[in-house]
């Protein structure tokens, strides 16, 4: 086992060392990927007509390996991961990377850069990996691209958050995404448009933003970069559906353990801003980044709202059985966990 390099103060943010860190790189040119290869992190050399750089045609994944209780170095549904990632390769007009693919490059990553897995106890340090694919034809026509990069970097991570564990969260009346738009992939375009809310959040005093359906500007789709759940006062604990937000990983997992492990009946459906406001006893956020993150109080058309009522007490359940699950604490009777060394 390769021995993890010592860290300090890890924050959600690009390794200070990133150049000292592997990556991986495959193009695709003539209809085709080719194999691909590891080398040195290194800037890339583009066109200032490539696609990405003028219409944004780009998407990405996020994902972390662990160094888990057991000293195994572990991902946690990878395969979703990829899967997720040829979902919004299609949508988003650009040849997919197969499964295979995908995966081989993530393993390949994940032991090339073990030495940066940085040692957790609770979950809150990991190796970040980046998955991309960006059009890189040089173009002046809005279409596709007939040529691709498809590279994955890496960096040791700490807290997705500054103020861990519990945020604010101020609701916008900006839109993250519309009905039948591209909500539910991982576009790059999707996130430059949640930059100026979130800054507004920050500038009134609130850790991120709330963002609400586009047809209603009423039903709550998620925060920032993570899904959204509130407990209600009758003991449901809800989540807004699939349609246009992101399908997380972390939040179809506790949808499917609250329900069988923790015994919560659970609803996805329409979440209104006014109803979560005043009849939530709990809110939390997941996400690969987010982990789970209890919500303190959120902010909606002028007034502020504490959503706390039960002490962060579910937040923590979860929490706990999930990073018990992803660090191999507990057992993992949905074989979530995949052992990559
Ligand atoms: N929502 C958005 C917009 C995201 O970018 C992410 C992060 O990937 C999530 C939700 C959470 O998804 P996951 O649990 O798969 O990381």
């Amino acid at each position: 086992m390769t021995t993890p390099r010592k860290f300090d103060n890890l924050k959600f943010s690009l390794y200070e060392n990133a150049h000292e860190t592997k990556m991986y790189e495959s193009y695709y040119r003539n209809g085709a990927w080719d194999a691909g290869k590891i080398s040195n992190f290194h800037n890339l050399e583009l066109s200032p007509a490539a696609n990405i750089l003028n219409y944004g045609q780009g998407i990405f994944e996020g994902m972390k390996a662990y160094r888990s209780v057991k000293g195994n170095i572990v991902m946690f549904r990878p395969m979703e991961n990829a899967r997720r990632f040829v979902r919004s390769c299609q949508r988003m007009a650009i040849p997919t990377v197969s499964v295979e693919k995908y995966m081989d490059a993530v393993k390949q990553m994940v032991l090339g850069n073990a030495e940066f897995i940085p040692e957790t106890e609770d979950g809150s340090h990991s190796l970040y990996l980046r998955p991309v694919i960006i059009g890189t034809e040089a173009q002046l026509g809005v279409k596709a691209a007939s040529e691709y990069l498809f590279y994955i970097y890496a960096s040791p991570v700490g807290p997705y958050f500054d103020k861990v564990g519990i945020i604010s969260l101020w609701v916008t009346d900006i839109h993250r995404a519309a009905a039948h738009g591209t909500g539910d992939a991982k576009a790059a375009a999707n996130y430059p448009g949640t930059m100026k809310p979130r800054q507004d959040a920050m500038d009134h005093g609130y850790n991120g933003a709330l963002f609400l359906d586009t047809v209603h500007n009423r039903y709550i789709e998620e925060a920032g970069a993570a899904n959204f759940f509130a407990l209600m006062d009758n003991g449901t604990l809800r989540t807004p559906q699939l349609g246009s937000i992101l399908p997380g990983i972390t939040r179809d997992a506790i949808i499917r353990f609250s329900r069988e492990r923790l015994g919560l009946k659970v609803e996805e459906g329409l979440l209104d801003v006014e109803d979560i406001c005043n009849n939530a006893r709990e809110c939390f956020v997941c996400g690969t980044g987010a982990i789970v993150t209890s919500v303190s109080k959120i902010s909606w058309e002028g007034k502020e709202y504490n959503v706390n009522k039960n002490d962060y007490q579910l937040a923590h359940k979860v929490y706990n059985q999930l990073i018990g699950i992803q660090l191999q604490k507990e057992e993992d009777p949905y074989e979530w966990v995949m052992e990559i060394r």
